[in-house]
């Protein structure tokens, strides 16, 4: 007999032992203390009935043969009638009914043995050892089964309800399971998959042709013993329609016969959000148009392509014209709105182009690739700057907007991408110094050009830091009387090398480099200085200002009120001596610090003018509502007098509102004897201009204001 089948430690088996002779069941119990069992008694067979209703779980029940009322045999019957111990054996023991007749009655009862007394000790504790093993090893049985069972059902589990989809194949690649999530990644039905190959549904990079099992990777895994993994994959239905999965086939062998089993997971989402993330680190969130990442990348493959098929390349930056003063005088959202605009526009008209892209800020760039070898970019660029002058309607503006244009063609002018986008900028930006609303071409000079301004931008904070900068003074005068009502201060830098270099050109360096606060700290004192010599000397005209130029920088927490401060201490002067000059675009900032800031200003005295006037777009209206003296209306206007009637009409309207408004008005650039008769007559206030005096430098302005100073003594 095989011991038990588990060695776990387990319940004695249980042994019921029925006598109607107290001493026999003594005799009995004492014979099985011995055994690993628990004896329970019973003095009638009614009684042993009574025990096996309430608890059936016995593995053997020795049974004496001649009891009074029920007898062994009837018992033992009545015992087998009863399904729960249909099967319980029953040994009968018997001292007197030892005939073959008994023995044939015994075991017709149901008896698994019939043992006479008296009893051999070895041989019933032997008889009885073989049903207690049979009981462990059923129960044993049973609580394996029960395991098998529970493991079966955790198994059906996983698989029902697992989010991963599961298949198996046999060693042929031939589909015969498939969970439910298979089924619902797939699109399918279990029986559009089983016995199909798994070759149909997996698009591997391995699998040349679908159906060759005998190659396939997934055959020679299963003949290996290996696994296969794979994180970036996709899934087929027999449809075709492809869901992105990674998935792990895992491969089993038993003898001869193997099998594998693939489970997959749906990375459709995270494909999604990679997706999203890539077209979020490639796009401008604000246009919608690919980014600069993006359109390197495309420059790249692009001069890859034609350097395969011999195509030309050409590459475009298009920035716009003072975008930077939309943006100060409109706010950033009618900015933002102008960009996407001309976005648009652009890119429904350019149907040709491969690649339209926004670069940053106010840039795009635009890649054609001339596949017929007749495209021609000068024409492409005029008909661009074409669609970028038509004015657009924003909030009830008409906004004017032009565009600069750079162009580089590849192979002509480089191979790589890097140069290519470098030369595009870099025509670009001579288009902006050819006078803006152009295109340029690239030309190789352009490069000594770029370098010669990088070396402009260093000798210039040199010259800066170096106190190198001087100013000039030119007279603004009373247009009726000539006499002197303020001198305007203008920043000179004379270069080592090249001389004089105008304002108009290292005034943005100081602006975008943060050097325009020092350096109008230099001129501010320098001015200040020789303004404090000329009234020492009593040649300065009482009630004159000198009038300094600011930049917006300048207005950053009321910087330009410090500056002046300090200034005015180290001299004795008052700010009633100065006038600021403002630009437009500061003013429609619409910044409340600005409005405030010009407010202070004033109360201390300082008058305040704007510079430029009618180059930007305010209305008169607007100004209204704010601090301000003085109009200077540009000289743009004032050289066209005599030539172009409009602007002459705009000069004499906008003196009487600027009139109407209480404001003084300056006319700038006047050249000859006829432009100041013209604004004499529309009543100009004041004259500024090459016809009154250039600016000068100090020591000429002294000469000056001493001549000045002795005309005026002379009686008129
Ligand atoms: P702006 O403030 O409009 O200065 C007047 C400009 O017109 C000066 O040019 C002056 O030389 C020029 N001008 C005056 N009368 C005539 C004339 O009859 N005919 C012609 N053709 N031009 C005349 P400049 O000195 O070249 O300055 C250019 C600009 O640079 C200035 O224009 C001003 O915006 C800026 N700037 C000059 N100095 C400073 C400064 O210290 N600080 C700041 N922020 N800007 C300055
Ligand atoms: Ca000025
Ligand atoms: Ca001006």
């Amino acid at each position: 007999m095989t011991p038990a089948l588990s060695s776990k430690i387990q319940p004695a088996s249980r042994i019921l032992i029925v006598d109607d002779r107290e001493e026999n069941l003594f005799v009995l119990e004492e014979l099985l203390s011995g055994m690993n069992v628990d004896v329970v008694k019973a003095l009638s067979g009614t009684e042993a009935l009574h025990i096996l209703i309430k608890d059936s779980d016995f593995c053997l029940i020795l049974m004496d043969v001649q009891m009074p009322v029920l007898d062994g045999f009837k018992t033992t019957q009545l015992i087998h009638k009863h399904p729960k111990t249909r099967h319980t054996p029953v040994i009968f023991i018997t001292a007197i009914h030892k005939d073959l007749n008994y023995i044939h009655r015994g075991f017709d009862s149901g008896a698994a043995d019939y043992i006479c007394k008296p009893i051999d000790a070895k041989i019933l504790l032997a008889k009885i050892q073989v049903f207690v093993d049979l009981e462990q090893n059923k129960r044993a049985l049973e609580r394996l089964f029960q395991k098998t069972k529970a493991l079966e059902e955790s198994k059906n589990l996983l698989l029902n309800y697992s989010q991963d989809g599961i298949i198996a194949v046999d060693d042929n690649g031939l589909i015969n399971f498939c969970n439910p999530a298979a089924q619902e990644i797939l699109k399918v039905d279990s029986n559009q998959l089983i016995n199909k190959s798994i070759l149909m549904l997996l698009d591997h990079p391995a699998l040349r042709d679908k159906l060759d099992w005998e190659n396939s990777i997934f055959r020679r895994a299963i003949l290996q013993g290996d696994t296969i993994r794979e994180n970036d994959a996709k899934i087929a239905n027999e449809k075709g329609q492809c869901t992105p999965c990674s998935y792990s086939f895992g491969t089993f062998r038993s003898g001869d016969k193997g099998g594998g089993v693939l489970m997959f997971h749906d990375i459709s989402q995270r494909k999604q959000n990679e997706e999203k993330l890539l077209y979020m680190a490639t796009h401008d969130p604000l246009t919608k148009l690919p980014n600069r990442i993006l359109f390197k990348e495309a420059l790249n493959n692009a001069i890859n392509r034609c350097k395969r098929n011999g195509h030309r390349l050409i590459v475009m930056f298009v920035d716009l014209d003072h975008f930077k003063k939309v943006n100060d005088e409109f706010g950033h959202s009618v900015g933002d709105e102008l960009l996407v605009n001309l976005a648009q526009r652009l890119l429904s008209y350019s149907r040709k182009v491969s690649l339209f892209a926004r670069l940053g800020g106010d840039e795009f760039g635009v890649l054609f690739e001339d596949e017929d070898g007749n495209f021609d970019s000068t024409v492409m660029a005029g008909k661009m700057l074409e669609v970028l002058s038509k004015p657009i309607e924003l909030k009830n503006h008409s906004i004017l907007t032009s565009g600069s244009i750079g162009i580089v063609e590849h192979p002509e002018y480089g191979e790589d991408a890097e140069f290519l986008i470098k030369a595009a900028d870099l025509s670009m930006y001579q288009a902006k110094n050819m006078g803006r609303n152009c295109f340029a071409m690239f030309d190789p000079t352009f490069e000594d050009l770029a370098v010669q301004h990088s070396h402009l931008e260093r000798d210039f904070k040199n010259a800066v830091l170096e106190n190198k900068l001087c100013c000039h003074f030119q007279p603004i005068i009373d247009s009726h009387n000539e006499k002197l009502v303020a001198v305007e201060v203008l920043a000179r830098w004379i270069h080592d090398t090249r001389g004089f270099v105008s304002p108009d050109n290292f005034i943005p360096i100081a602006e975008t480099s943060g050097l325009i606060i020092p350096l109008s700290t230099q001129i501010y004192t320098q001015a200040f200085k020789a303004l404090q010599a000329w009234i020492d000397q009593g040649i300065w005209p009482q009630g004159a200002r000198i009038a300094l130029n600011t930049s917006s920088v300048q207005f950053r927490n009321k910087l330009v009120i410090d500056q002046l401060m300090e200034i005015k201490d180290k001299f004795r002067l008052e700010m009633d001596h100065f006038e600021i000059e403002i630009t437009e675009s500061l003013l429609l900032n619409d910044q409340e610090e600005v409005i405030e800031t010009l407010r202070m200003m004033q109360t201390m005295g300082l008058s305040i003018s704007i510079d430029d006037f009618g180059t930007g777009y305010s209305s008169l209206s607007y100004l209204r509502r704010l601090p301000i003296n003085t109009l200077k209306i540009d000289r743009s206007f004032i050289k066209d007098i005599g030539k172009d009637k409009d602007d002459e009409c705009i000069i004499t309207a906008t003196i009487d509102l600027a009139h109407n408004l209480n404001l003084k008005v300056i006319s700038e650039g006047v050249e000859t004897e006829e432009q100041a008769e013209f604004l004499r007559h529309a009543n100009s206030d004041y004259f500024q201009g090459y016809l009154y005096s250039r600016p000068l430098p100090e020591k000429e302005m002294e000469d000056w204001l001493k001549a000045y100073a002795e005309n005026s003594k002379r009686p008129d």
